[in-house]
């Protein structure tokens, strides 16, 4: 078969049998999805053995880049020594063990206590398993209501997404639990009103905490629950002092503080944990996956603080808390997020995030200057931006014109990968990335961006 051949062989078979994540149906049934054969550092190649920068790093997750033989070594050893252990109680295995020390040495705080899971939503899920389990040994029985925001990503099961407020992650076709969780406003300041400043902004977004609070009653809310900068929801940076003000507001009414840092956790922000250093919170439950092997085994972890720890574990409750998954604590997951750690570690690759993190967003704003580009926004490894059909009044392109996509398209010819999200296009790279690729996705993304515009402009739409 000749490679053309075999590549179309694959396509037809994935669109008869895959159903992926977040499938668009008619798209799909009509392009395919484009197949990945191999990956090398930031780079990934088609079936074809056409190369592409990937900027959107797999999905968020790539953070040491692929094709590491020292991975490869590393599963390979511990598949040959044991493959699996049952986790369950009484029996443990050594990754899992040292990983978990290992989290507790590197999470901000008395964080010292880890849950394994499969990924970000089922970390998103055990954390609320926990935070039911330790209400109630505190016998706060009515303690289980969640805040979270509008246009928050926390995973794809019933209760993550539940919590998520992604407006067209909601669609009527599904039903969500809407009578415990509640959603604030996004904390997004380029759709703030008018000519408010960022920190009368803040102040708004405070005061709505605080009153939803009061509408529910205190004594109901359970716990608040923020990515540090939304991904999926696009890049939201929020005002600054948001998570130090909205972290005080918890404090007040007895609120666990949970941070999702499945995106932001393993150096995307140039740190292990983002909460702490960047935005002055020391939560007391965090989520993550993704970074924390970087794509190489599925894994993700819901870490917790001592003083969680000692309600639930107290002597005396002789309860179990019932819960955990066959593949908690996976040997050959939580093998490759210690060699992941040790790499990131060795190669210092969190001091490069720091160094390149802003040398990124100072070269990616430089693409304001285009008729669609609305804003820029981002931080560290993160970016995202957002296409405008009217720069003055911010307004957005007719959701069916799918710029975001049409973008994207043209990054693909151009042989770079990045992420369309609607009217957004967003990127989170590898860490090991250097300035000359930097370089080459924003000189790309500008030719894609001109492309599409001279598209829409040709077909009467601009
Ligand atoms: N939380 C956040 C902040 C995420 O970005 C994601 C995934 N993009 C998840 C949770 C869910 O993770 P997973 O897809 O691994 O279940």
């Amino acid at each position: 078969m000749s490679t053309k051949t075999h590549a179309q062989h694959i396509i037809e078979l994935d669109k008869a049998h895959f159903t992926h994540p977040w499938t668009v149906f008619d798209v799909f049934n009509d392009e395919g999805a484009l197949p990945i054969a191999k990956a090398e550092g930031i780079y990934i190649t088609d079936s074809q053995g056409k190369r592409y920068l990937d900027a959107v790093g797999g999905l968020w997750c790539t953070n040491i880049g692929l094709g590491r033989e020292e991975m490869a070594d590393t599963l390979a050893e511990q598949c040959r020594k044991m493959a699996y252990a049952n986790p369950f109680v009484d029996m443990t295995n050594e990754p899992a063990t040292l990983l978990a020390a290992k989290l507790a040495e590197l999470a901000p705080g008395d964080i010292d206590h880890c849950i394994f899971t499969c990924g970000g939503s089922t970390a998103v899920d055990s954390a609320y398993r926990l935070i039911q389990y330790y209400q109630n040994c505190r016998g706060k029985h009515e303690k289980k209501h969640i805040i979270s925001r509008k246009n928050a990503y926390h995973g794809s099961t019933y209760l993550s997404m539940s919590i998520g407020g992604k407006a067209g992650d909601h669609p009527p076709e599904f039903d969500f639990i809407d009578d415990f969780i509640h959603h604030l406003s996004c904390p997004n300041f380029y759709r703030a009103p008018e000519g408010l400043s960022e920190q009368a902004y803040l102040q708004t977004l405070v005061e709505e905490f605080e009153q939803t609070i009061t509408r529910i009653g205190p004594d109901k809310v359970a716990a608040f629950f923020a990515e540090p900068i939304m991904g999926a929801g696009g890049v939201i940076v929020p005002p600054n002092g948001y998570h130090r003000a909205m972290a005080d507001v918890c404090q007040r009414h007895d609120i666990l503080y949970v941070a999702d840092e499945v995106v932001t956790a393993f150096g995307r922000l140039g740190e292990w944990f983002a909460s702490e250093e960047l935005f002055d919170v020391t939560p007391d439950i965090i989520t993550c996956a993704k970074g924390i092997t970087s794509g190489y085994q599925p894994l993700g972890a819901c870490l917790y603080s001592d003083r969680i720890h000692q309600v639930i574990s107290e002597a005396g409750h002789e309860r179990c808390f019932a819960h955990g998954f066959t593949y908690s604590g996976h040997p050959i997951a939580c093998a490759a997020a210690l060699k992941n750690i040790e790499i990131i570690e060795r190669e210092k690759l969190l001091d490069n995030a720091r160094d390149i993190g802003p040398y990124f967003q100072q070269q990616m704003q430089t693409l304001t200057d285009l008729p669609i580009v609305g804003e820029v926004r981002g931080q560290g490894l993160m970016v995202c931006v957002e296409n405008v059909a009217d720069k003055n009044s911010k307004q957005l392109f007719p959701e069916a014109l799918d710029i975001g996509k049409r973008i994207s398209d043209h990054c693909e010819e151009l042989g770079l990968i990045i992420r369309p999200i609607v009217h957004l296009n967003v990127m989170s790279p590898p860490l090991t990335i250097t300035r000359e690729e930097v370089d080459f996705i924003v000189r790309t993304l500008r030719q894609a961006i001109l492309r599409a515009t001279d598209d829409l402009v040709k077909e009467g739409l601009l």
